[in-house]
């Protein structure tokens, strides 16, 4: 963290600097890097994300960045820029160049790959989750050049693959190398230029109902696997643990796919569900988490012996939690309300991001805050105003001048 107190002796003439990197920001740019890097798929699952890494390495190059692609084993290529000194202090901002499926084009009012604006607002796969803030970032960095300002640290992008299915292939991938040693860490997920400090993890629990097979025309014969999973998934949302965290809230679950049965006149002899259960921090112990579920399963096999359920762990993602009481954390404050007029808010992000890493893996300072909103990702005609794109740009301008400082 040797870079925390280098960032909180920021001078006045620092100060002067940002505000005239924010300034600098060309919106038309901004709007310019968003559409090239809409315009080229990068679905997750179903495409990789290279198409799109040679979109951001040519924006990153021609804004004099040193760029590395680093592979998973599987060929998903993420994307390490560096920019400035090479001295401390150091800052990666990240944001993931995956997106999730584009679905069906008809569901669109407009292309999902078109970046079309629409009444100030650009439409497209990504648009908030996540090219939009990245096309925000690349917009801040191309501004500092544009003031003429040269950082005194080091600014570091990490722009990943495969966010979407838990970083697996990207973040993880920086981790394993040893890339997570930055002294202040920015996730750029869109939260509306509010500033998240937890996020909740999951645990994806497979539960299996077996029961016994006998003719439709008999069913007394048999032991019905659906219903007795359909006594269990009715009863999920009771056993969760009455814990609220004061950022993310409660734990949630979703019985989220089911499937069962042979045939229309076969008693079901088994039946299965995918339970997606949100964890909060602070649970961190995969059987505690558990335990409430496997005491619904003794309680159903006391009113109904032939009840029998079995639940396994399918896959855990821990969930994280930081403190917005950090150079980072009071720098990005500034910063924000330095353009909106407003402090904004800590926050909790319900959903899951690479920010787990930089904070419970390298320990290091990081704050997740980016433009759009959350609510409009993964969603048909997924859009950012451009506005938000602008503004969370020279927010970005001013944090990175102003944790970096000024050679
Ligand atoms: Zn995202």
């Amino acid at each position: 963290m040797v870079g925390e107190g280098v960032a909180g002796a920021a001078s006045v003439a620092d100060g002067t600097a940002a505000a005239a990197a924010a300034t600098a920001v060309d919106p038309d740019e901004v709007l310019r890097y968003a559409r090239a890097l809409i315009a080229t798929p990068s679905e997750n699952p179903g495409g990789t994300e290279d198409e799109a890494v040679d979109v951001a390495i040519g924006i990153l190059t021609a804004l004099g960045a040193e760029t590395r692609i680093v592979r998973s084993e599987e060929q998903r290529p993420s994307v390490v820029a560096r920019f400035g000194s090479g001295d401390r202090p150091r800052l990666v901002w990240n944001g993931h160049i995956d997106t999730v499926p584009a679905g069906d084009p008809g569901s669109w009012t407009s292309g999902p790959f078109d970046g079309e604006v629409v009444d100030g607002r650009l439409v497209g796969r990504g648009a908030c989750d996540m090219k939009g803030p990245i096309a925000a970032a690349l917009g801040a960095i191309a501004a500092i050049r544009r003031a003429g300002i040269t950082l005194g640290g080091t600014l570091e992008l990490h722009l990943v693959a495969d966010e979407e299915h838990a970083g697996v292939h990207g973040t993880r991938v920086l981790r394993d190398h040893g890339l997570l040693d930055q002294d202040a860490a920015i996730v750029g997920e869109p939260t509306e230029m509010e500033i998240a400090l937890a996020e909740r993890g999951g645990a994806w629990v497979t539960a299996v109902a077996y029961g016994k097979a006998a003719h439709g025309s008999q069913p007394h014969r048999g032991v019905n696997a659906i219903l007795a999973m359909s006594r269990f998934a009715l009863r999920l949302g009771e056993v969760l643990p009455a814990r609220v965290h004061p950022l993310v809230g409660a734990p949630t679950v979703n019985a989220a796919m089911i499937a069962g049965g042979s045939a229309p006149n076969v008693v079901p002899d088994r039946c299965e569900v995918e339970i997606d259960r949100r964890i909060v921090p602070g649970e961190d112990d995969p059987e505690a988490v558990l335990a409430p579920f496997r005491r619904l399963i003794d309680d159903l096999v006391a009113e109904q012996p032939d009840t029998h359920i079995e639940i396994t762990l399918r896959e855990w993602t821990d969930a994280a939690e930081t403190t917005g009481d950090t150079a980072i954390g009071s720098l990005v404050r500034d910063a924000i309300a330095a353009e909106t007029g407003t402090p904004p808010p800590f926050v909790g992000f319900t959903g899951i991001t690479d920010a787990r890493f930089y904070i419970n893996d390298a320990r290091i300072p990081t704050v997740i805050a980016g433009p759009g909103s959350l609510t409009l990702a993964h969603t048909a005609n997924e859009s950012i105003g451009v506005d938000e794109m602008v503004a969370g740009a020279r927010a970005y301008a001013r944090i990175f001048v102003g944790y970096l400082g000024t050679a």
